[in-house]
């Protein structure tokens, strides 16, 4: 099979399509074309890594005769001795063949259909090699500004690997021989912990400016370095992302805050002006407060989301949106209450507003809005310490997340911290000590209790008149 699309390429190679059927598509230059082959005992994948499930598609395709392969992240995962996420594998057999050797597998997709092949909960994912339209003699794939529009053609493995991303991500685990192959010398950036496009970079990066995400994504997870043309580009490119629809967006944004490396994410997202164009509310608030409260508080929410991972502790993903955007939340809050607005109609109304602003980026799903929300109003109550409503916050479905964000709140200065130690304790103690907790002063009492500290930050919501 490899041997046929070699000499396919050689023909391709000598009679080369017209340049605007081409203009967007990698030049294979003599060196990037040259397949090596890492037997066996030259890399450190082994069986034993591989999921149960994925080696049962790979053989079942390999004894039916078709080709079968493990490539992308868990390739990569799997040479630096981790533990992939998923198992993706790409074959020369179509979907609908795909489909006739599995009971359990089902097509999705309409333009470029993928087969998933079911196990109980666990999915593994089956693409046939993509390849290019070369009936297509317009081109029309490609949108004018560089963006690939259609990418669903069927290939051979030498046409897959060119349509990949980085050089890291385009190595092939085969399971007819366990050896590894590998077109674009991904082994050695692998080995030197190089993140380098494949092609020229400024083009790949326009065809799909979601790449620059996922460069900052993997340099960040596997700690490799962005190959020096491949970081210039991303500078000169960053722009591009805004054409990404915001429907997309948002599974990408989770992926690099999610990840268990969040506060690095922040800082190179930012470094390369990427952050800007997925949230331009928090950038705005960071730029015009330098060193000042947002940036600690959108950092030490991110380092506490990356904590509990380490710590295997849930993550949610309305926490670190309503981090990014309270300190814009509030601004506005602030601008309503000077217009004589009630302070929780100033705060509903700016939440309303803030978040609006925001989906236009990137697409929230209304049942996370409708928590960051929540988590952002329940602030206004935490001061509100006497008889039942303490007792009725405690309650609520959302009072935990809220509790959280209340003490990176007075982590990083904004409310006393003796207003989070109250609720800590509050938590903490039986019925009896809560109804202490919570009973009114009696004017003679009142010396003897410890006075509430005047807020320390002249931007802190909570107050006593609430
Ligand atoms: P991880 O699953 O750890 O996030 P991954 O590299 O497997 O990393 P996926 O999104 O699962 O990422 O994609 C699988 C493979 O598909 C990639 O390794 C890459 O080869 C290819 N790929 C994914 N997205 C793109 C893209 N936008 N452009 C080019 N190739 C891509
Ligand atoms: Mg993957």
């Amino acid at each position: 099979m490899i041997k046929e699309t070699t000499i396919l390429n050689f023909i391709k190679k000598i009679f080369p399509r017209s340049s605007k059927a081409t203009h967007n598509k990698i030049e294979k230059s003599d060196t990037e074309n040259s397949l090596r082959i890492y037997s066996r005992s030259e890399h450190n994948i082994s069986r034993s890594q591989i999921g149960e499930n994925a080696l049962k598609v790979l053989y079942r395709l390999k004894k039916t005769g078709y080709e079968a392969f493990l490539v992308g992240g868990c390739v990569r995962d799997l040479l630096l001795g981790c533990e992939p996420k998923d198992f993706d594998v790409v074959t020369d057999a179509s979907p609908e063949e795909v489909r006739k050797v599995f009971r359990n597998c089902r097509l999705i997709g309409r333009r470029f259909r993928l087969a998933h092949v079911h196990f109980g909960r666990e999915i593994i994912e089956v693409a046939t090699f993509r390849g290019s339209d070369d009936s297509d003699p317009d081109d029309q794939r490609v949108h004018e500004d560089g963006r690939l529009l259609r990418d669903n053609v069927f290939g051979s493995i030498e046409d897959d690997v060119w349509r990949r991303d980085f050089t890291v991500n385009a190595l092939y685990y085969n399971i007819r021989d366990f050896s590894v192959l590998d077109y674009t010398s991904g082994m050695e950036d692998h080995s030197a912990g190089i993140l380098k496009l494949i092609g020229d970079p400024v083009v790949r990066y326009k065809e799909d400016p979601v790449r620059m995400l996922r460069a900052v994504r993997f340099s960040v997870k596997l700690g490799f370095k962005l190959e020096a043309a491949c970081e210039q580009a991303l500078i000169e490119s960053c722009s591009t992302l805004k054409g990404i629809p915001a429907a997309r967006l948002y599974d990408e944004v989770l992926k690099l805050f999610l990840s268990g490396k969040a506060l690095q994410t922040f800082e190179m997202l930012r470094h390369y002006g990427l952050f800007v164009i997925l949230f331009p509310q928090t950038e705005h608030c960071l730029a015009e407060l330098e060193n000042n409260f947002p940036r600690l508080f959108v950092a030490k929410a991110l380092e506490n989301s990356d904590k509990r991972i380490s710590q295997g502790k849930s993550v949610t993903p309305y926490f670190f949106l309503s981090a990014f955007l309270w300190e814009s939340v509030q601004i506005l809050a602030k601008q309503n209450m000077a217009q004589e607005m009630e302070k929780s109609i100033a705060y509903q109304n700016a939440a309303r507003s803030v978040i609006s602003t925001q989906v236009k980026n990137i697409t929230i799903p209304k049942r996370v809005t409708q928590s960051m929300r929540e988590v952002w109003l329940l602030q206004l109550r935490f001061n509100q310490r006497v008889g039942a409503r303490p007792f009725k916050l405690l309650s609520l479905p959302r009072f935990r997340a809220a509790y959280d964000f209340l003490l990176l709140r007075a982590e990083t200065g904004e409310v006393d911290t003796e207003l989070a130690e109250w609720w800590t304790k509050f938590q903490d103690v039986d019925e009896a000590e809560q109804k202490k907790m919570t009973r009114p002063l009696r004017k003679n009492q009142k010396s003897k209790k410890p006075a509430l500290k005047k807020e320390k930050n002249e931007n802190s919501i909570d107050s006593n008149n609430d």
